[in-house]
């Protein structure tokens, strides 16, 4: 055995999306990391084509928006066909920039994201990424976390992350416990490249429900398009991926004439979340601690979160050598309790779809599904809330996802403070705390309503005079008079937000 003590913070296992996010969060906050990477190449089987513009907003504190929109796609949206092409349901997005500042929906090629993000992270100099290395063991003691690699290495660092898939040994050694949502369904999934125009395809998602087998149509980026097809129990993995059967299952869409098989892969589409995703210095992240159904393109945006949210907290534990262990504890802890309830959100309306889309449903069943209390029909972006974690008070807004305006000078919110956190406050309330406490001046990026009068309409839409945002772009808490602000201050710079 090697021991090599690397200079890393963290070791990240797994370099898939979930990893690679969280290494170039880290990096953002001064926190070296070192990722193992089983695979010398990208994964190159048909995955995640859509994420949100909660998930953009990552990116953009990540630095590779600019890249990306040069390969992403305005999702119009997704309509529910029944079995005779009758449209069920309309489910429309706006096609302009919604309030986080970017689309609400993005179509876009799993690859072409990974490339962006590896290419990112070899242009920063403390993320060590080591490709074709395997991890088959991991252990910790009090003072710190180590790796053991099939080729003899070891690493050790203060923490170790497993973002490393749906077998992760990293879930394997905290504790593989799950809660079974039950969804467990094989679907066929097939990428095409169109070798002519077909615009009578079109560029919303279909759902071909209550069929013998129910189908889904993406119109990926560029010429590619992409079809799941629900498979029966009897189904051969190994006879249903031959071409002839793949032309069979799509036929009705497009043949060989009109476009190529890119690559095809059978799945099972699980529905579940680890009962466990920390103990002491281990993590889990992404599908290693979730799996989603696809139906509604957010296994990889739930990976995404989970990084954003572990990132910053990490990052304080690891800077912070004078934090007391019951503070320690506290934040570590709060990113099991608070993701968990939210991911949960995700996949059980995934499920819900997933239903709907087996099922011959009526547009009266598909509309009572997804109809709430008020009468108003719900499918629009879901943005739920955290569960319980460092949120501070009890408003309404605290756990809760915050807009991003775009200021005065055109600039946006978020490119004021990249991954970092912002007191959003109404100028008068912030003289009145400095003349009456000033041993709580914040230590965070700080707009007085004054600086920029675009954010009143922040404040004003949470219905508060302050708001502290967080690294990950959830409301820490908020303020109406100055012994709020007191309080929210004294709470963010006990846990050294700000
Ligand atoms: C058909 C399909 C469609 C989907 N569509 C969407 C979508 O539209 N939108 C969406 O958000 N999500 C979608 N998803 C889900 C999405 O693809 C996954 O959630 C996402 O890839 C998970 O990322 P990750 O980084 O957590 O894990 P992975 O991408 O699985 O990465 C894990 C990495 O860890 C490495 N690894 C594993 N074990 C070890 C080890 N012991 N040592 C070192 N390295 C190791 C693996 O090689 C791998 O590279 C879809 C999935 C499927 C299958």
């Amino acid at each position: 055995m090697q021991n090599k003590d690397v200079s890393a913070d963290i070791i990240i296992v797994g370099c898939g999306p979930s990893g690679a996010t969280l290494s170039l969060l880290l990096a953002q906050c001064g926190i070296s990391s070192l990722v193992l990477e089983r695979e010398k190449n990208i994964y190159p089987l048909p995955r995640a084509v859509h994420f949100d513009d909660q998930i953009m907003r990552v990116f953009q504190a990540l630095g590779v928006s600019n890249a990306l929109e040069g390969v992403v796609r305005y999702n119009p949206g997704m309509r529910f066909l029944d079995p005779q092409g009758n449209l069920l349901l309309d489910w429309p997005r706006p096609a302009g920039i919604g309030e986080n500042g970017w689309h609400t929906s993005y179509r876009f090629h799993q690859p072409d994201l990974e490339n962006i993000l590896r290419n990112k992270m070899q242009s920063i100099e403390c993320i060590q990424l080591q490709t074709g290395i395997e991890v088959d063991a991991i252990r910790q003691s009090e003072q710190h976390a180590s790796v053991h690699c099939t080729n003899g290495d070891e690493y050790r660092a203060k923490y170790v992350v497993g973002c490393d898939g749906a077998n992760s040994i990293v879930r394997s050694t905290i504790g593989n416990d799950i809660d079974d949502f039950g969804f467990n369904e094989r679907w066929l999934v097939v990428d095409t490249l169109l070798n002519t125009e077909k615009p009578e395809l079109g560029d919303y998602t279909i759902q071909h429900c209550g069929r013998d087998r129910p189908a889904t149509y993406v119109r990926c980026p560029a010429n590619r398009r992409r079809w799941e097809i629900s498979l029966k129990p009897e189904d051969d993995t190994r006879t249903v991926t031959s071409d002839s059967s793949i032309w069979n299952f799509i036929g009705e869409w497009v043949s060989h004439h009109d476009a190529s098989i890119e690559r095809s892969a059978v799945y099972e589409f699980k529905s579940h979340v680890a009962k466990a995703w920390r103990k002491n210095r281990l993590f889990i992240a992404g599908d290693a601690a979730h799996l989603t159904p696809p139906f509604m393109g957010q296994g990889m945006c739930a990976g995404i979160r989970d990084a954003s949210n572990l990132a910053w907290k990490l990052a304080i534990c690891c800077r912070e050598k004078q934090l007391p262990d019951i503070t320690r504890e506290a934040i570590l802890d709060s990113y099991q309790s608070e993701r968990i309830p939210n991911v949960t959100e995700y996949i059980e309306t995934a499920i819900k779809l997933g239903a709907i889309i087996n099922s011959c449903s009526t547009e009266l069943a598909l509309k009572k599904a997804f109809t709430r209390d008020d009468g108003t029909v719900q499918l629009k972006s879901m943005m739920p809330k955290l569960g319980s974690g460092v949120g501070v008070g009890s408003n309404a807004c605290v756990g809760s996802w915050c807009i991003q305006p775009q200021l005065q000078s055109g600039t946006w919110l978020d490119d004021m403070a990249r991954y970092k956190a912002i007191l959003i406050i109404e100028s008068q309330l912030l003289l009145e705390h400095l003349q009456s406490d000033a041993t709580t001046e914040p230590d965070c990026l700080v707009i007085t309503t004054q600086d920029e009068p675009e954010l009143q309409s922040v404040l004003t839409h949470y219905s508060v005079d302050a708001i502290l945002i967080r690294p990950d772009r959830y409301i820490l808490g908020s303020a109406t008079n100055s012994v709020e602000l007191a309080e929210l201050l004294n709470r963010a710079s006990a846990i050294c937000l700000a």
